[in-house]
């Protein structure tokens, strides 16, 4: 056969009508359907993968073939993010109007690394920085410098190339950090991704200054003041506080307005990580959650987590873009435009690592418009109602106790047993599957985390999930009695 006779290998427009509905109908029924599912099925390390075959099929197959394979294989294989007993780490809200979204993202299939490449791509996601300026009721001088990253980790990474970038003049651009010793104040808190860009930097594990932190683990700004002063007397140069409102492990507020004035004392960057709590401030009773983000010199917070929009979707402000664009431009000829030329256009290729980028603020305008500021305050509302539903059920039983006050959508608290009780609690429930806790440590003290806020959870599977715990401490109880009386 000519090879211009060839059928077409591509999904013709009609087919993909067709499938397309099948795939919608595969995910409205899965999402329907989750509450009867384990949250956390049992899977054998390497057992996913031996169901696959073990080389590429030659012949193209059938989509109906995949979606089936995707009932059979694949399911038994997920932790169930989306479930709505599901009380693990943060939560990853998935939605209808985010995931419809996300799919016609995926239909246009654009580019937006420049301006010229999609201008439409540019400017909604200008517009939706914008917004949330407004709905979370940050400074009126964060307009116009935000962007769309892809996650929290990679908004810390841009801050610190940002940073070094005016700590060093622009010298870092063309010779690198050349022996120069910056340093990078964080806490125990600190999410893991300040170390990680500080490796990624070239800045290396070495540049990271631990600040003690008081008793609710939030940043001592007076340890903070003597921290940066020795490291000045030993010629050393303070460079960035990561600072965090809502750390990851408890929740733990750095105070701003202590933080940020010993920052600009020192020309010290401040970036401010609110990845989790950072969205709450969408309500009114919650916008304390952003106390003294003026101080800011680069804040962020996912939409990603609790604010129903999909994976992936980080919110970065940087004050000072320009410092941003001098850290990460560099322009090879084949990019060159007129547009990009007349400094009349954002090109966000300069304000990110990747050169691609997504049409991610189309998943994000279809939240805000479907559910409208009031539908997502409301969401937030019932993640914090869940969080104190769950704290209320553990006071009514003396075999727990709290840390602490729940924290926006989380609890943490601890069987009054051993560690290894705890963890043999935590390991009891999550096989049980009817819900899915995870841990942290204080101070080498272990503990368990309940963090509300799925899209799908309602008040009785709070109550469920409160059962199923209850369940296994008293299976646990029989365990240890039982351990004891063999051992008498
Ligand atoms: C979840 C979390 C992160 C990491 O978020 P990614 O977007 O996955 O990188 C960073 N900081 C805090 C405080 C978090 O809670």
């Amino acid at each position: 056969m000519n090879p211009a006779d060839a059928p077409s290998p591509h999904m013709d427009p009609d087919t993909f009508r067709t499938l397309g509905h099948q795939a919608i109908d595969w995910i409205a029924d899965y999402w329907q359907h989750l509450a009867d599912h384990p949250v956390a099925p049992p899977v054998e390390p390497g057992s996913i993968r031996a169901q696959l075959p073990s080389a590429p099929p030659e012949h193209g197959e059938d989509f109906p073939a995949l979606l089936a394979d995707l009932e059979r294989i694949v399911l038994p294989g997920l932790l169930h993010w989306q479930h709505p007993r599901f009380f693990g780490y943060f939560p990853a809200n998935a939605s209808g109007p985010a995931v419809l979204a996300e799919l016609l993202s995926a239909g246009l299939g654009v580019q937006g690394m420049n301006w010229s490449t999609s201008p439409a791509c540019t400017e909604v996601e200008q517009q939706m920085l914008d917004w949330f300026v407004q709905l979370l009721g940050l400074p009126a001088h964060f307009r116009g410098t935000g962007v769309i990253q892809d996650t929290a980790s990679s908004a810390l990474l841009v801050a610190l190339l940002t940073a070094l970038h005016r700590a060093s003049g622009g010298r870092t651009r063309d010779h690198g950090t050349d022996g120069h010793r910056y340093r990078v104040y964080l806490t125990r808190e600190t999410h893991s991704a300040a170390a990680k860009a500080a490796v990624i930097t070239g800045l290396g594990l070495r540049a990271l200054h631990d600040v003690a932190t008081d008793a609710d683990g939030a940043m001592d700004a007076a340890d903070l003041e003597t921290c940066i002063r020795a490291d000045r007397a030993a010629g050393a140069t303070p460079l960035m506080v990561v600072a965090t409102r809502g750390t990851t492990s408890r929740l733990s507020f750095d105070a701003l307005d202590a933080i940020g004035p010993v920052c600009r004392r020192h020309g010290v960057w401040l970036h401010v990580d609110a990845a989790y709590a950072g969205v709450a401030a969408i309500c009114d009773e919650l916008r304390w959650v952003g106390d003294g983000v003026h101080h800011a010199d680069s804040y962020c917070t996912n939409p990603h987590k609790w604010l129903l929009t999909n994976f992936d979707c980080d919110l970065l402000w940087v004050t000072a873009p320009e410092a941003l664009v001098g850290a990460l431009s560099v322009l090879p000829e084949y990019l060159r435009n007129p547009a990009s030329a007349s400094g009349r256009v954002t090109d966000y290729r300069h304000w990110q690592v990747p050169l691609g980028r997504r049409f991610r603020a189309l998943k994000l305008w279809s939240v805000v418009r479907w559910y409208g500021a009031e539908g997502l305050r409301a969401h937030i509302r019932t993640g914090v109602r869940h969080a104190r539903l769950f704290a209320g059920l553990l006071r009514t039983d003396p075999r727990f106790t709290l840390l602490a006050p729940p924290v926006l959508g989380l609890v943490t608290f601890r069987l009054n047993a051993s560690d290894v009780a705890n963890r043999g609690l935590l390991d009891t429930v999550n096989t049980e599957g009817t819900t899915f806790l995870t841990h942290s440590e204080k101070n080498g003290t272990y503990f368990l985390r309940f963090a509300t806020g799925g899209t799908f959870t309602e008040d009785r599977h709070v109550h469920e999930a409160w059962r199923a715990l209850r369940k296994a401490a008293s299976a646990g109880d029989e365990g240890e009695q039982g351990a004891a009386m063999t051992s008498r």
